[in-house]
């Protein structure tokens, strides 16, 4: 039995779950640290959840389905709505809690919230979006309309690096089309999330309708092993967004599993590029490169190279680094200790395998933030495509420089990568940005702008393996997601027909 936390206990370090609208301790005996990467500090203990846990809030969310979904659409709209207030009210509350856990500045924090209340505002307007079509007379006295209606309890796993937003790509949408939702989110950054549970609930949000279990791959597996769960949204890395989509088609569930990404920035030689290296700069080292669609490649083409280097250097150097929450500070450190440890080892492998170390982050102090998790922006030029550094995801602030000579050879390097999140071309030239946009195999695409992440009111998502399934996050594939079609034909008439017709009918 899930028993009521000890607020005076839960309020300083333990991250409990959030069941049918309270926060619950599980019965689970296993838990994980949460540190805040500025200073290294353990900072709570996160339960994560078994099989049993996982029952417990699958089971809130099938009980509140039927009420939910029977709720009429424009009701549930305003519940978003008193959503999308409360939130907006609380944007600060939820960029310090996510710096504090990931390690992102403030400024940037905000700007990922915001980004994340966007979807609530797209959720808002759901009585339209779940409208389905009608036709009359599709044959004599015989009438066609569909429904789009949702499926029960889904679920959702997310990734640390945006521990607002990208809940906020999948559960709005999915309990604004009248699904209940169990959210996992990254057992590194929990308390985003039980903040948005919160206040959600403040909005009129039925008890079991929204859920939060916490957990690793034992947590993960409960929710796609769950008979009652019949959908899962998943975002983080590729090897498990993989395993995600396979165990879910092998249990019959719909998924959708955004993977890892290496996003490449082409500048072409008629490229400006003063402006194209400001973009790549906050690209590449924004949010220390813990960002999807960070660019993590540049392409250089022609014989632009030399110069752009020297100007991405210029003003990389001048990035500050240090705490998240100190005013002036445009990088903060990354998520983890050991995910800093391992980005420094790509960084080692680079040099071993030839790559030219431009700027090298790797003994950069903080000075009276020594335990931090730091790391320096850190830029290779003359990287060739057969160097691990070119071929994995590092997920830090590491630029990678290649150089080609044409847009031709540019874009097959782009198309030859197994991961195609994002993408953008520099060009002043219409035509090469219209080749570039026509040829290439890559799911979200930017002209002249360095991370083209799709507004809420369109589709994110990637192609090849940074996404398993057919729909992207929120947009209309979000609804499309969330909601089964129905087609209903239907006659009101009893006109004799003729007796029994045994052919196929046709208006013929
Ligand atoms: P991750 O794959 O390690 O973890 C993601 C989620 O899966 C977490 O909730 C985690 O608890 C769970 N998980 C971890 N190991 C598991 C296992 N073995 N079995 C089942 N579940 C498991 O990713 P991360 O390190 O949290 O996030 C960074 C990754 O997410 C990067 O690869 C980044 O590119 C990706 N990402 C992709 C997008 C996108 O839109 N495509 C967006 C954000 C992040």
């Amino acid at each position: 039995m899930n028993q009521p936390v000890d607020k005076a206990l839960s309020s300083i370090t333990q991250v409990p779950y959030w069941i049918n609208g309270a926060k619950v301790n599980g019965t689970t005996t296993r838990s994980g640290e949460v540190t805040n990467p500025a200073t290294g500090a353990v900072t709570k203990q996160v339960a994560f959840a078994n099989a049993k846990d996982i029952d417990t809030a699958v089971q809130a969310a099938k009980a509140a389905f039927p009420a939910w979904r029977a709720t009429p659409p424009l009701r549930r709209a305003r519940v978003m709505q008193k959503f999308l207030t409360l939130m907006q009210e609380n944007v600060n509350e939820l960029a310090r809690l996510a710096s504090e856990e990931h390690g992102k500045t403030l400024p940037d924090a905000v700007g990922s919230v915001t980004r994340g209340i966007e979807v609530i505002e797209f959720a808002c307007g759901i009585p339209h979006l779940q409208k389905g079509e009608h036709s009359e007379n599709v044959g004599t006295d015989v009438d066609c309309h569909t429904l789009r209606q949702p499926l029960g309890v889904c679920a959702g796993i997310t990734p640390f690096n945006f521990p607002a937003m990208v809940p906020l790509w999948m559960f709005p949408v999915a309990i604004a089309t009248g699904n209940t939702f169990v959210l996992k989110p990254s057992e590194k950054v929990p308390s985003c999330s039980m903040k948005m549970a919160e206040l959600f609930k403040q909005a009129g949000l039925p008890d079991g309708v929204f859920n939060i279990v916490h957990g690793d791959k034992e947590a993960v597996d409960g929710l796609l092993n769950h008979p009652d769960v019949k959908a899962i949204s998943f975002v983080g890395s590729t090897p498990i967004a993989q395993y995600i989509y396979e165990t879910c088609a092998k249990n019959g569930k719909r998924v959708q599993a955004l993977g890892g990404a290496k996003n490449h920035a082409i500048i072409m030689p008629d490229a400006d590029l003063d402006f194209a290296a400001d973009a790549l700069v906050g690209a590449g080292y924004g949010s220390a490169g813990e960002r999807c669609m960070a660019i993590s490649v540049v392409v250089a083409v022609g014989g632009i190279g030399d110069a752009l280097v020297a100007k991405v250097k210029d003003k990389a150097s001048k990035i500050e680094v240090g705490p998240g929450d100190k005013k002036g500070v445009e990088m903060g450190p990354l998520v983890t200790r050991a995910h800093r440890d391992k980005v420094k080892g790509y960084i080692d492998q680079g040099e071993k395998e030839g790559a030219k170390l431009v700027m090298d982050g790797r003994g950069k102090v903080v000075p009276g933030y020594e335990n931090g998790f730091y790391l320096g922006t850190t830029l290779f030029d003359h990287v060739k495509p057969n160097m691990t550094i070119y071929k994995d995801e590092i997920f830090g602030p590491v630029l990678s420089v290649l150089r080609v000579d044409t847009l031709e050879d540019a874009i097959k390097l782009v198309n030859d990568c197994p991961y195609a999140n994002g993408t953008a071309c520099f060009t002043a030239s219409g035509g090469a940005a219209r080749k570039f946009e026509t040829e290439i195999e890559v799911g979200m695409v930017g002209i002249n702008v360095p991370i083209p992440v799709p507004m809420a009111f369109f589709s994110f998502g990637g192609w090849k393996q940074s996404l398993f399934g057919d729909y992207s996050v929120h947009g209309m594939d979000g609804v499309r997601f969330y909601t089964r079609p129905k087609v209903v034909t239907t006659r009101w008439t009893t006109t004799d027909v003729g007796g029994p017709k045994l052919n196929m009918p046709t208006l013929g």
